[in-house]
């Protein structure tokens, strides 16, 4: 048995799970804006009664997931996440960046799928995972090797700036103008709204109650440009042929069909499929169970 754990901005889940399918499942609200020097100790809480029952620990943690550290951009602190956990658990813990463990979750789905089904077709090695949650993020396959790198600083979709028609630029919390993740994360979107509104809302209640309010729905419209423009740079630059949108933004019903209308408005060259996650909301835990599994195999080869 292993231990997956994913840390988001909003919620932290973790599963006990066994030959890919989830045993037990537990969640508590993020602590990552809250007490996030202590992460590492709010994990060991969170599974205690599972310490001692698995192998190893995989973790799907937001932020630059670098070999040593993980770098919380927006909470400008990195952590030595790895080692804490490896003290506390007593066990190897293998981590990848949240978005990057859902593409490997929804790639090596469609991968099992094409060979059971005999679809020899079914061949794109490529994939780009998108989630617009409480910031973006991305996670690319590419050419049947998930893309990564040493500082973790790789497929960091949220900080590739797009276009922001007739609009303010907006400085992101990472340094730049106008990424996506300063125009239209959750958090980004809540912003933004409360300004509009004169008063403190979340984005979940942007999408539910004002929606339809004249603003609110240019802000949502705004939102879903910048995730097609978002896109367009990611076909020009890994050719793939279909992107995931996730993340209780990506996925709410207005802004995902949004983001496809937009989408399908490009220049052709720019067109691709977009799809919602096979996986669902477990999509992180499951990828960072098999990323975990084969890191496991080739450190045991070695
Ligand atoms: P995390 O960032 O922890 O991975 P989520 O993907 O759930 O978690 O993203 C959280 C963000 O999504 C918050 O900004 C929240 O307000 C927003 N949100 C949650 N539910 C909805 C919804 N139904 N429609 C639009 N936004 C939502
Ligand atoms: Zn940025």
């Amino acid at each position: 048995m292993i231990i997956a754990i994913d840390v988001g901005g909003t919620k932290i889940s973790a599963a006990l799970m066994q030959n890919g399918e989830i045993i037990e499942q537990r969640k508590i609200e993020s602590v990552i804006h809250r007490d996030l020097r202590n992460l590492a100790q709010h994990l060991l809480n969170l599974c205690d009664d599972w310490i001692g029952k698995v192998q190893h620990i995989a973790v799907a943690c937001t932020g630059q997931v670098g070999n040593q550290y993980v770098n919380f951009l927006s909470a400008k602190q990195k952590l030595p996440l790895k080692s804490q956990l490896e003290s506390g658990f007593k066990v190897p813990v293998f981590i990848i960046n949240d978005a990057a463990a859902a593409v490997w979750a929804e790639y090596s789905l469609v991968k099992n799928q094409a060979i059971t089904a005999l679809d020899t077709h079914n061949t794109d090695d490529t994939l780009v995972y998108i989630t617009v949650s409480t910031g973006i993020g991305g996670g690319m396959v590419q050419n049947g090797q998930l893309v990564t790198s040493t500082d973790g600083f790789c497929a960091h979709l949220g900080h590739v700036s797009v276009q922001h028609i007739g609009q303010p630029s907006i400085r992101c919390h990472c340094g730049r103008l106008n990424c996506a993740e300063a125009i239209t994360s959750g958090t980004a979107i809540a912003k933004q709204a409360s300004n509009i509104l004169a008063k403190t809302v979340s984005c979940k209640e942007v999408f539910q109650q004002y929606s339809e309010q004249p603003e609110i729905a240019q802000l949502i419209e705004q939102g879903s440009s910048a995730i097609a423009d978002l896109i367009a740079n990611v076909k020009a630059t890994t050719g793939t042929h279909t992107v995931v949108l996730g993340g209780s933004v990506g996925s709410a019903s207005l802004f995902f069909k949004q983001v496809t209308d937009k989408v399908s408005q490009l220049p052709e060259i720019y067109q691709v499929t977009i799809r919602a996650p096979q996986c669902g909301a477990d999509a992180d835990l499951i990828g960072a169970y098999y990323y975990a599994q084969k890191m496991a195999r080739i450190q045991t080869n070695n």
